[in-house]
């Protein structure tokens, strides 16, 4: 990236992209700005090639530089000055919320802003929109393992310890999760824990990059990880590895779960999941009787209609083995976007407020209306989950206008046809982002946003460690901050007639647009709720490598390990929960008779609004792929590289075939970063767990032929 002329500097920074949060130095010199990576506890030196790359995009050509609004007469994005584009969105705004209220208009973030953005766009849609429809794409993302987390532990951290804890473990064991393409550096812990003679076991339905490294790997069919979870830990019981003194004294209710375990004999699991008897037998005794053993879950098991049964069913194994809070031990959930952790924190989702607070918990919400300055009572209630809200969008009873703030949802929401159509049925569709997204694309207004190297803010990676984003330079001529835009919009909001609106309110409670003002304020609105940050300074992060919360006070500690004493449930209890399998949302039949699944590659990240038009990671993953294995290839008289057709009742995909035998025959997959007719989502169920509101990404029912 070049910008001539100004004084050289380098700035301390993270990578712009996944929930690691690698360290990395930026360098400007002389107008060039390079990546070099940087001593950080997760990372330790390494980066994989997103990161190395992440500056080509702050000068690409195609990086939106001023606002653009759809002209009505010939329909095309036309420039516009800000206070064209700002005024057209307000007056919008204003006419769908006289016509249809004020929740006729909604709100969609991302897991990739700072903490500060995701605070102050929640703030803007309570207060500013007074609007309860706000949901993030986090949804997509850990929210099934937030559930899970929240039931069992009374609290949701990705990781409730230190990722450090990965290279000592005697056992880990990975649950869809595939870190050596989503988070190469982490494969480091994975080495470091083989080399000192630590057993690595993979669940995953396809031989990925990982699941190579691992001393075994079961591949059992798509949707069927519940049930592997519970024939473990049925051996687990008949063996007597169950902790006994650990559930009697930590938790509540095994019986149940002992009781529902006690019907999955492993020959049954076997039976539907493909997974052998000795595999999982090695396996529950891996996990039953090493030392120190850490479970982990990613998108694999989470992104299913069962999500969030799925990852309690692990849950349950890791209580009855007594790992969660004993050192070196434990339960996890491996984050995937940048703040992923800290963007379901702040008032992003639809049913919380800051700290992690529920909107509907009267205490909570007095709360936060003491530091937005506002009558509690004038704070809306819970909207709805993600996938609801988009598919509402436009119907006669759903919202009818969107701003969109950083995120890609034609692309990375599941049955993305159907949500195109929602999107262009809206009245208004404003998108906040750098590049002209697919969803941009679609926008009435779009507005130009600064990227991660220029502005200050906060993240806060997997391990809910909260770290420093420094800005090496301002952003570009016309370009603005998220914070800078909803200020302005806040303002002339405030400044109009609104049904039931109180300009005076939203005034009274200002938008900063200075991130560490923005950032003083989180930690009031955090103070006393589960995700407290209220002891997290700048200062102290500047001073350590990230500070971990909950941190109640500047003068105590940080939290990088959770559970040792209590949980945070009001007994200070884990809960079990019984759960058992169930099958997917579609089911394989005569016309659909193949399981689809999707998933990452290493050179792409999420919808690949920003990696696709990197160069180097254009040129390493330059389009999208349909693998299925020789066998089936065979049989539909595909070759490696034919163009394959995949379909499923809600859409198609066409992409080249790439025969695998590391992918079961009754499977295909494809990855979910592209567009076009390579766009997975078109393919993939919207099917929901009802817990969660996670789409279910991971299995669904196609055929394929050669297209
Ligand atoms: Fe690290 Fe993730 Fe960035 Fe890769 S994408 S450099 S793993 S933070």
């Amino acid at each position: 990236a070049t910008r001539p002329g100004r004084t050289p500097r380098d700035v301390a920074t993270h990578c712009p992209y996944c929930a690691l949060q690698c360290g990395m130095t930026l360098r400007e010199d002389d107008g060039v700005v390079t990546v070099h990576p940087r001593q950080f506890p997760t990372n330790r030196g390494g980066l994989c090639q997103k990161g190395w790359t992440a500056a080509e995009l702050l000068d690409h050509p195609e990086r939106l530089t001023t606002p653009l609004v759809r002209d009505p007469a010939t329909g095309e994005l036309r420039p516009a000055s800000w206070d064209a584009a700002l005024d057209r969105v307000v007056a919008g705004i204003r006419a769908v919320q006289r016509d249809a209220g004020r929740d006729a208009v909604a709100v969609f973030g991302g897991g990739g802003l700072t903490n500060e953005k995701a605070y102050a766009l929640g703030k803007f849609a309570r207060i500013g929109l007074r609007t309860r429809h706000i949901d993030y794409n986090g949804r997509f993302c850990m929210s099934s393992a937030a559930a899970a987390g929240m039931r069992a532990f009374g609290i949701d951290r990705g990781l409730p310890f230190p990722l450090a804890d990965l290279g000592r473990a005697d056992t880990l064991l990975l649950v869809g999760a595939n870190p050596a393409e989503t988070m190469p550096p982490l494969v480091r812990w994975l080495t470091e824990q083989r080399r000192a003679g630590g057993r690595l076991i993979v669940v995953d339905p396809r031989v990925t990059a990982t699941a190579r490294q691992a001393d075994l790997h079961l591949q059992p069919l798509p949707g069927t990880d519940l049930a592997v979870a519970n024939a473990l830990l049925h051996i687990a019981l008949t063996e007597g590895w169950v902790d006994r003194a650990y559930v009697a004294e930590r938790t509540t209710g095994f019986e149940a779960v002992r009781r529902g375990v006690a019907a999955w004999w492993p020959a049954r699991a076997e039976q539907l999941s493909g997974v052998p008897v000795a595999d999982l037998e090695a396996t529950a005794r891996a996990l039953g009787t090493g030392g120190r053993v850490i479970i982990l879950t990613a998108r694999g098991a989470e992104q299913h209609a069962k999500g969030v049964d799925t990852v309690t069913a692990y849950v349950n194994l890791a209580l009855a083995l007594g790992l969660p809070g004993r050192a070196g031990s434990g339960y996890g959930c491996l984050t995937g976007q940048g703040n992923g952790q800290g963007g379901r924190e702040h008032g992003q989702k639809a049913d919380q407020l800051p700290g992690y607070r529920r909107i509907d918990d009267p205490a909570a919400r007095a709360h936060v209306a003491g530091v937005w300055g506002v009558p509690a009572d004038e704070l809306p209630g819970p909207g709805v989950p993600a996938y609801q809200l988009l598919d509402s969008l436009g119907t006669p009873d759903g919202p009818r206008a969107l701003l969109v703030f950083g995120s890609n949802p034609v692309v990375s929401a599941p049955r993305a046809a159907r949500i195109e159509g929602r999107l262009r049925d809206l009245d208004l569709l404003v998108v906040a982002d750098l590049l002209l997204s697919e969803t941009a694309a679609l926008a009435d207004v779009v507005l130009p946003t600064a990227q991660w190297a220029e502005e200050d803010g906060t993240m806060t990676n997997l391990e809910g460690r909260v770290l420093r984003r420094r800005a090496l330079r301002p952003p570009p001529p016309g370009v603005r901050t998220d914070l800078a835009i909803i200020a302005d919009l806040a303002a002339r909001l405030a400044a109009t007639e609104a049904p039931g609106a109180r300009p005076e309110a939203v005034a009274a409670a200002r938008f900063p647009t200075d991130p560490a003002a923005v950032f003083a304020e989180l930690r009031r609105a955090s103070a006393g709720g589960a995700a407290d940050y209220a002891g997290i300074s700048w200062e102290r992060i500047d001073a350590a490598d990230g500070v971990y919360w909950p941190c109640p006070s500047g003068d105590g500690p940080d939290t990088p390990r959770l559970f040792a004493d209590r949980f945070a449930t009001p007994d200070g209890r884990a809960r079990f929960h019984p759960v058992d399998h169930r099958p997917a949302a579609e089911e394989v039949c005569a016309t659909y008779p193949l399981h689809f699944t999707t998933g990452r590659v290493l050179a792409q990240y999420q919808s690949g609004t920003q990696t696709r038009r990197v160069p180097a990671l254009r040129r390493a993953a330059p389009e999208a792929f349909v693998e299925l294995h020789p066998d089936l290839a065979a049989r539909l008289g595909v070759d490696d590289g034919d163009p394959v057709r995949v379909t499923s009742r809600r859409g198609e995909l066409c992409a080249p075939a790439r025969l695998s035998a590391g992918i079961r025959p009754d499977t295909v997959f494809a990855p979910f970063h592209y567009a076009g007719a390579g766009r997975a989502n078109s393919v993939t169920n919207d099917a929901v767990d009802p817990i969660s509101g996670m789409p279910e990404f991971k299995i669904c029912a196609v055929r394929v032929e050669k297209a």
